[in-house]
């Protein structure tokens, strides 16, 4: 009896299978043209990185630390500044100064994500990365920093791309 449960197990699990693979195949065909046409990415993509800027237009980044404390590839660099009366870059005390991410060994594991309290840092869908110089793969604040629009805001879009030499090379 164990032996013809068995069967009929098997029998099920075929046909659930197979439902899949016929279900799959009534479905429109999907052809990307990438890179003719532009590549197709799920929403949690984890591409390159974005730093953000708060309704006002401030850099969300209070140069915490945390992320960097929080990669375990090493790969992130602050180096932290007071705002002043005067001078205001970020809603809290201090903002960074110098913010970089080399990805010559970012694994995109997103802990830096998860570990900001304030947001700042997110994945955008910047996938794009490959370089021949090791020195482009270091990404700046300038260039990971959401830029602002005419009207002061936030622009709503903003997937780094590499700068080539734009970009200081820190030494570690
Ligand atoms: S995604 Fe991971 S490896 Fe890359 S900077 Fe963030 S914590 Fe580091
Ligand atoms: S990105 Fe977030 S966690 Fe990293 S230093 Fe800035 S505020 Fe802190």
């Amino acid at each position: 009896m164990a032996k013809i449960g068995e069967v009929i197990e098997s029998a099920a699990a075929i046909a659930k299978g197979m439902g899949i693979t016929f279900k799959e195949m009534l479905q429109p065909t999907i052809t990307e043209a990438y890179p003719d046409g532009p590549a197709e990415l799920a929403e949690r993509y984890r591409g390159a990185h974005v730093l953000q800027r708060d309704e006002n237009g401030l850099e969300k980044c209070v140069a915490c630390f945390l992320c960097a404390a929080a990669c375990p590839a090493n790969c992130i660099y602050i180096e932290a500044a007071e705002n002043t009366d005067a001078v205001r870059f970020s809603g809290g005390e201090r903002y960074a100064k110098v913010y970089n991410i080399d990805y010559n060994r970012c694994i995109f594991c997103g802990y830096c994500v998860e570990a900001c309290p304030t947001d700042a840092i997110t994945h955008g869908h910047g996938f794009e990365l490959a370089s021949y110089s090791t020195a482009s793969l270091i990404y700046t604040k300038e260039q990971m920093l959401v830029p602002l629009a005419e009207s002061g805001q936030p622009a709503s879009q903003h997937n780094p791309a590499p700068a080539g030499a734009a970009g200081k090379v820190p030494t570690y």
